[in-house]
């Protein structure tokens, strides 16, 4: 088995929020084996100096949408999965370009993506895929415009979602994604800026609908994720067992109290509607959806700050559509405004991979973790600009110990 030795490393450790000089990682294979400042170099070990440069864990994004490449999502059903593919394996390079080894797609991404890149076919981040999100007629994923009464649910139609509604059909629909092998279910528990027809402030699928498909999917061993906007939504949601709130724009404190009674985690996409607001036009985004955008757009910092000071599990996330998802890094820059740099690095490290089920093999630099590690220029716990701007200063990608982006060697 190949054995790297990273030498001469300053080593950022998001658990603890300490960067330590002068230290030793042994990568074995594709996995961590030994860290510390006495490692020894193995016979036959190839050796790194990384000369003082900062290595840390790869990033975790926990909302992206690797096969929305536009943000007209309703044109994107009558399109073909070959095509969606092609544009999805492009994203996913890209992904990985600026530092990401891990993402979460909760709505579009399937098996079929997620094991070609398991495969070695496509490069990009380990994908955690929920397959079609759960929507209820009129719902986020219900693309059809008022006019429509058909839909295509035919399995080939890349569709992001499916509608379902009923206690037997949620559960069909659940168990429909679980058999593909998803890592969790995706439900649409309000409405949403992309869909044609429901309005932000509504709140989606019954309480036993929602009982339903979290009951699911724990008997399966898997978790939900449910998007929502209002405190309305985000309490019935967790008060039924959603794991992660997608969003949260408009949460309050009855909210907060919830998401610390049953450990659940939060998923800010703070950078989607700044975004949208600037140039969703540009990129497919419906007038309607614009006007919705603004109703969450400034709300999402304070139900961040709120969420923060009170502790809860926060991750990261960007849910970038279209030719916008190339500003995936800047929620770092937007959460580093309102909240301490270690903690905006802890949501892309560790607290997104418990979120993911993977603590000790993901979001951290330790013996028995994956080596999905970054190597950058200067300390991203005094300053985030580091991590925004991967051209000046991101210089190794490593993804199960395989350099996947290489700007050490040429400098
Ligand atoms: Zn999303």
């Amino acid at each position: 088995m190949t054995e790297v030795l990273y030498d001469r490393a300053a080593l950022l450790d998001p658990e603890a929020g300490t960067v330590t000089a002068g230290q030793r990682v042994l990568v074995r294979g594709g996995e961590v084996a030994a860290v510390g400042a006495d490692v020894e170099a193995p016979e036959g070990a190839r050796v790194v100096d990384l000369a003082g440069r900062t290595l840390m864990p790869g990033l975790v994004d926990c909302h992206v949408h690797v096969n929305a490449h536009s943000a007209d999502l309703s044109g994107m059903s009558d399109q073909s999965p070959a095509y969606i593919a092609a544009t999805a394996a492009v994203e996913l390079r890209a992904m990985l370009h600026r530092g990401f080894t891990t993402v979460r797609d909760p709505g579009g991404a399937d098996f079929g993506i997620h094991d070609a890149v398991a495969e070695g076919l496509i490069d990009g981040p380990r994908i955690h895929y929920g397959g079609k999100a759960l929507s209820q007629t009129g719902g986020h994923t219900d693309m059809r415009p008022r006019g429509r009464g058909v839909r295509d649910d035919h399995h080939c139609c890349p569709d992001m979602g499916v509608v379902c509604d009923g206690v037997d059909e949620v559960r069909r629909a659940a168990r429909e994604q679980l058999r593909t092998g998803a890592h969790h279910v995706k439900v649409m528990l309000s409405g949403g800026v992309a869909s044609p027809t429901d309005r932000i402030d509504s709140t989606q699928f019954s309480t036993e609908e929602i009982r339903a498909i979290v009951e699911e999917a724990e008997a399966a061993n898997r978790y939900v994720a449910g998007h929502a906007y209002t405190a309305r939504a985000i309490n019935r949601g967790l008060a039924a067992g959603v794991r992660s709130i997608e969003h949260g724009n408009l949460l309050d404190e009855s909210s907060v109290e919830l998401f610390l009674e049953h450990g659940a985690f939060l998923v800010p996409t703070l950078v989607t509607y700044r975004r949208m607001a600037v140039e969703g036009a540009e990129y497919g985004l419906p007038e309607g959806s614009l006007r919705k955008n603004a109703l969450v757009l400034d709300a999402g910092l304070r139900a961040l700050e709120l969420a923060h000071e009170a502790g809860v599990n926060l991750c990261y996330g960007s849910d970038l559509l279209g030719g916008m998802r190339r500003h995936q890094l800047e929620e770092f820059r937007i959460r580093g405004a309102v909240l301490p740099a270690v903690d905006v690095v802890r949501s892309a490290t560790v607290t997104a991979a418990r979120l993911l089920g993977e603590e000790g093999r993901i979001g951290r630099i330790a013996p028995g973790a994956l080596a999905d590690m970054l190597v950058v220029d200067g300390n991203p716990l005094e300053d985030l600009a580091v991590l925004t701007d991967p051209d000046t200063h991101l210089k190794l990608v490593v993804q199960g110990g395989e350099a996947k982006v290489d700007r050490l060697s040429r400098a």
